[in-house]
């Protein structure tokens, strides 16, 4: 691609950066619009998020784990529901990242500071973020003193991350970020065993060219995020949890319980209607790249 093409590139992901700054813009001023009661989901699990990022908390038995931490700006909403699913934040002694970008890992850093909690995220999103840390989108003015924080822990493909009773499977699954971590583990509910599954990263933005071009990112994102799917599509998932309340329904699925009963996040459909729905999406984003890179290269040549 030549440096004229991605010049109109950048301007591109500059303006959806706006438009994505824009919208966000009340809640990053004011995160508790987006505060939520936490609630258990199964045995030891429990969603401390609020209505944007979602953020899990596992009692393992030897400690606290908490993945992904939320916006910067918001840490104390989720210390704030910590303390009300009934746990002591001093005791979460990890969070671990499902991916290197600011609306997961911007409370981590505050957090740290206050609990002394380590701080884990994939080897290659820590790597890719050392070396060019505005991959994490923390360049939005709205965020001027944002920082990539140091992580304690760098998680391979395939590892198991173990803590007292809890074994979490974490599985590279590219193509939002490159370092993207799909986690595993089990969880009980009624004496009964299930797999929980946590897809770390669907959001498609990440897969359009300008954002690609912005990341310096390989152009086959799309594409990655395609045999991701594939390479976790069969796991028997049954307790399917979100990376933002979209993927899974979490916020209609905690009306459901609140005004049924039961636990509507026992549901062995959702993990592959979530992954069906995400292909076809990424399937119309690769159609699209194909389109904007013609009329970027139009473009070019008129300039
Ligand atoms: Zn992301």
């Amino acid at each position: 691609m030549s440096s004229i093409e991605k010049e109109i590139l950048n301007e591109k992901y500059k303006e959806m950066r706006r438009i994505i700054d824009d919208r966000y813009v009340e809640f990053y001023t004011n995160p508790s619009i987006a505060r939520m009661e936490p609630f258990k989901i199964a045995d030891g699990l429990y969603y401390v998020g609020d209505k944007k990022v979602c953020i899990h908390l596992i009692d393992t038995g030897d400690g606290l784990i908490v993945i992904d931490s939320g916006y910067f700006g918001a840490a104390y909403l989720l210390v704030d529901s910590i303390w009300r699913a009934g746990f002591d934040p001093k005791n979460v002694r990890w969070i671990i990242h499902t991916h290197g970008h600011y609306d997961h890992f911007g409370a981590s850093e505050e957090f740290r500071r206050m609990y002394g909690t380590k701080l884990a995220i994939s080897k290659v999103d820590a790597e890719r973020l050392r070396e060019k840390p505005h991959r994490a989108h923390i360049d939005s003015k709205k965020f001027p003193f944002a920082k990539v924080p140091e992580f304690d822990y760098e998680i391979e493909d395939g590892e198991i991350f173990e803590l007292g009773n809890v074994k979490i499977r974490c599985v590279l699954t590219p193509g939002h970020t490159q370092g993207v971590l799909t986690l595993f583990f089990d969880v009980t509910e009624n004496g009964k065993t299930y797999l929980a599954g946590l897809f770390g990263g669907a959001g498609i933005n990440a897969l359009t060219l300008p954002f690609i071009n912005h990341n310096e990112d390989p152009e086959d994102c799309p594409q990655q995020m395609l045999d991701s799917i594939r390479k976790i599509w069969d796991e028997p998932v049954v307790v399917h949890l979100g990376n933002h309340p979209g993927n899974n329904k979490t916020l209609e699925k905690r009306e459901q319980q609140i005004k049924e009963g039961g636990n509507p996040f026992i549901d062995p459909a959702s993990w592959q209607t979530f992954l069906g729905n995400l292909k076809k999406r990424v399937e119309m984003v690769i159609k699209d790249n194909e389109a904007l890179k013609a009329e970027i290269a139009e473009m070019a040549k008129q300039r």
